[in-house]
């Protein structure tokens, strides 16, 4: 089915390249146009096509959603099922259980672990009844075992540590259940650390006590400690604090556009000597700068201000919602985001950290999806564009995945030396 969607694109790109070298009378340009797409989506097709964050089990947990169908994104809003991983050449993915912010009690706490448990156990049970298509991976080594199958690789993360509460304990049942990245914090504060986008700011200068002691017990389990969503604090604590390399599993160059979710030049210094890396993320605020329009800001304003969390809206609501939002997009339009904008973002890290701190994480069905990467079944056009600026197999093969997968097995090995001390 890849291999038939794929042909279906190439002579597409094949056409329309013909069609507008022949305007220039300038075939030969069109041949080498039409290797360099059959090139890039060979290479695409040979390694290892990973991306570190989708918000699907938010769709995973209602009823009737089904990840063995082909959704429409423009009319469900959906941007990945299965159908879509293949057409898009996706070999893997980590699918993030994400419970919004919301009070910090024991109520609150406890259920957000409901929650939490709830989507983990919507991706295990989503994966076992799919298990002709997919299957659940835990080590870094399953996504390539299951690739060799013809399946795609599903792994668990959470995003924000706010289902961990005041126990650490969670931690190691949240292991146990299959999770091997937690982002510590979302858009809110919460007991473990400060969020990049709080609007009352730093609440514990960086990590909280606790916040300390759930990433050493995130290093001796072996989760990978994911910084995304953090403010500047949150980085430079966790990166002292943490024995293994760390993660943002969806953040973008802030040199690039400049965004509090983004990362400084001297942050990717940083995640490169200590050996992590930044997934790259197709959210289009985080990609590229949109020039200031009051009308259209409040505009949003007013839309949001009467507006639930998207996440506790029924699927009416969601519905009506994204059609408002589509409304305020043709009446105020703004520069769209690009695949070249996120090229832009990989060479810029790759200037600053080098070639094996950079991967790639969308965000999918949590606001990512731009003009070529809206969904799923486009990814393979982050590939082209990387051929196109020069990029080689090796290269590739390390954005796509391989960078990633060696932070995992250096994040499982601190977990066995610090298993074996305390032996
Ligand atoms: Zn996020």
């Amino acid at each position: 089915m890849f291999k038939l969607r794929l042909n279906y694109l190439i002579i597409f790109l094949t056409l329309s390249l013909i069609v507008s070298c022949n305007k220039s009378s300038n075939k030969s340009v069109a041949i080498s146009e039409e290797q360099l797409i059959q090139k890039a989506l060979d290479i695409h097709n040979r390694v290892l096509t990973l991306d570190t964050h989708a918000d699907t089990p938010l769709r995973m947990i209602q009823p009737g959603f089904d990840m063995s169908e082909r959704h429409d994104p423009r009319e469900t809003g959906s941007k990945v099922d299965y159908p879509r991983m293949i057409e898009g050449g996706l070999d893997a993915i980590f699918f993030a259980a994400f419970v919004a912010q919301d009070i910090r009690d024991d109520d609150g706490h406890s259920r957000a672990k409901n929650l939490c448990l709830q989507m983990i156990d919507s991706i295990v049970t989503s994966a076992e009844r799919n298990s002709d298509l997919v299957g659940l991976a835990l080590n870094p080594e399953d996504a390539y075992s299951l690739e060799s199958e013809g399946k795609r690789a599903i792994y668990i993360g959470i995003e924000n540590g706010y289902p961990v509460g005041n126990d650490l304990s969670n931690i190691d049942l949240f292991f146990e259940r299959g999770v091997r990245y937690i982002t510590l914090v979302h858009s809110s504060n919460n007991d473990l650390a400060d969020s990049a986008t709080d609007p009352n700011g730093s609440e514990h200068g960086g990590l909280s006590d606790f916040g300390s002691e759930v990433v050493k017990e995130m290093n001796r389990l072996g989760i990978m400690v994911d910084v995304s969503h953090g403010n500047d604090s949150l980085f430079y604590d966790a990166i002292s604090l943490s024995k293994a390399p760390i993660i943002a599993s969806h953040s973008n160059a802030r040199a690039i556009t400049n965004h509090d979710r983004n990362m400084s030049d001297e942050m990717l210094k940083l995640i490169a000597r200590n050996g992590g890396v930044v997934q790259l993320t197709m959210l289009a605020d985080y990609l590229r700068e949109v020039p200031p329009n009051v009308e259209r800001d409040s505009a949003i304003a007013a839309l949001r201000a009467n507006m639930k969390q998207f996440d506790e809206m029924t699927q009416e609501e969601q519905r009506s919602a994204r059609n408002a939002y589509q409304e305020l997009n043709i009446k105020y339009p703004t520069p769209a985001a690009t695949v070249e904008h996120v090229a832009d973002h990989i060479d810029h890290i790759i200037k600053v950290a080098g070639i094996d701190h950079v991967g790639i994480g969308c965000d999918f069905d949590g606001g990512g999806g731009i003009e070529g990467v809206f969904d799923a079944s486009e990814v393979m056009n982050i590939t082209i564009e990387l051929v196109k600026r020069g990029y080689n197999e090796n290269q590739i093969e390390k954005i796509w995945g391989g960078n990633l997968i060696r932070v995992f097995k250096e994040v499982q090995a601190v977990a066995k030396k610090i298993q074996a001390q305390n032996i």
